[in-house]
């Protein structure tokens, strides 16, 4: 399965072109989204993710039109937003069954068995019955990531994951994205170029909304 974006275009109300006929294929796999601030990047994750509409272009996804048919891309997608922000006092598990409830997993020993494979996935399986307001940077990253999986997503999409993680933080965070990245689409938008360097096979630079390179990251980002 791939993703694919065709002449995608976005104006804000306020006149910013925050998407200027971008189009990119995304293959299975590790794909970094590299770009300054304010170069679209949130942009085009969050219109990937069916959170915002764009005002022309397509979005396909296997044989799902992303733009027009979103319960079916919401049902094989995981969205790790940047600045995910609501840290309740409830126990990661708890909070893990709530959203697996949500996504229709009804019965449950299976999302029993899925919510401990998760918490051992993510190294929280010991720290299960804290508050995830109570976990540092970097626990609510990979707890992130352990919500993000419920129901075996195809496509994984992560914001700008690692700011304010310290480098231990960060490389447990990136060894678990590039486990996931195996068998599935995961999209890194980050402006940090060593991060798409270690970690995606393929890549794109944006700035100003439109995209300047996409290919292979070794023919754009040479060692130094
Ligand atoms: P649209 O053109 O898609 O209708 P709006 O301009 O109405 O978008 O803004 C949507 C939301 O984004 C509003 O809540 C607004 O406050 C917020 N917003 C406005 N400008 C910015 C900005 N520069 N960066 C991030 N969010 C913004
Ligand atoms: P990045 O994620 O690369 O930092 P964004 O997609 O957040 O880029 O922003 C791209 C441009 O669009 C910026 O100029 C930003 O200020 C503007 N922008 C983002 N969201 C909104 C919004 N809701 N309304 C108006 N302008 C926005």
């Amino acid at each position: 399965m791939e993703l694919l974006i065709k002449d995608l275009d976005k104006k804000y109300s306020n006149g910013v072109h925050a998407l200027d006929n971008v189009s990119l294929t995304i293959p299975k796999g590790m794909f970094g989204l590299l770009g300054p601030n304010g170069a679209g990047k949130s942009s085009l994750m969050r219109t990937i993710a069916t959170l915002q509409d764009a005002d022309s272009g397509s979005i396909t996804l296997g044989d799902i039109d992303v733009l027009n048919d979103k319960q079916a891309v919401r049902k094989i997608l995981g969205y790790l937003p940047q600045e995910f922000g609501v840290y309740p006092r409830t126990t990661a598990v708890d909070l893990l069954d709530n959203l697996a409830l949500l996504k229709g997993f009804e019965n449950k020993a299976d999302r029993k068995q899925m919510i401990e494979q998760l918490l051992v996935k993510v190294n929280l399986w010991e720290h299960r019955k804290n508050a995830v307001s109570s976990y540092s940077g970097g626990m609510r990253q990979r707890f992130g990531i352990a919500q993000c999986l419920i129901g075996s997503p195809k496509l994984v999409i992560v914001d700008e994951p690692t700011a304010g993680l310290d480098p231990g933080e960060r490389n447990r965070f990136y060894n678990i994205l590039s486990e996931i990245g195996e068998n599935t689409i995961v999209i890194l938008s980050t402006h940090i170029v060593q991060d798409v360097r270690e970690l995606c096979t393929q890549m794109a630079v944006v700035d100003k909304g439109r995209v300047l390179f996409a290919g292979n990251t070794d023919d754009a980002l040479l060692e130094v």
